[in-house]
């Protein structure tokens, strides 16, 4: 029975209690989320490190916008999908030109 039913219930029939959720919800969360990657992992290896690469992509793009001015000067548009990159093609596609 999910704790917000309780909840009502409780309120409903006057009991004391307190309508907080459960502090520890969102670290429940992050073990749903473990889980799910392991699952992943398990099923399509390489899962884990292509997530970590997408973030560490990611990372150096707001790295590299946000530093200096911030008007991300050095970064141009890829000459074959148009995407932001830092070099004339993209990473996207220099790895599908690697295949
Ligand atoms: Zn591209």
């Amino acid at each position: 029975m999910p704790e917000k039913e309780i909840a009502l219930y409780a309120h409903l029939m006057d009991l004391p209690t307190h309508m907080a959720e459960c502090p520890h919800a969102s670290e429940a969360y992050r073990g749903e989320i473990q889980e799910l990657l392991l699952e992943l992992e398990e099923n399509h290896p390489g899962t884990r490190h292509s997530i970590m690469a997408g973030y560490e992509e990611l990372a150096a793009l707001a790295a590299q916008r946000y530093r200096d001015d911030g008007t991300g000067a050095d970064l141009t548009d890829c000459e074959r999908c148009g995407s932001t990159t830092s070099g004339d093609v993209c990473r996207k596609c220099r790895l599908l030109e690697a295949l």
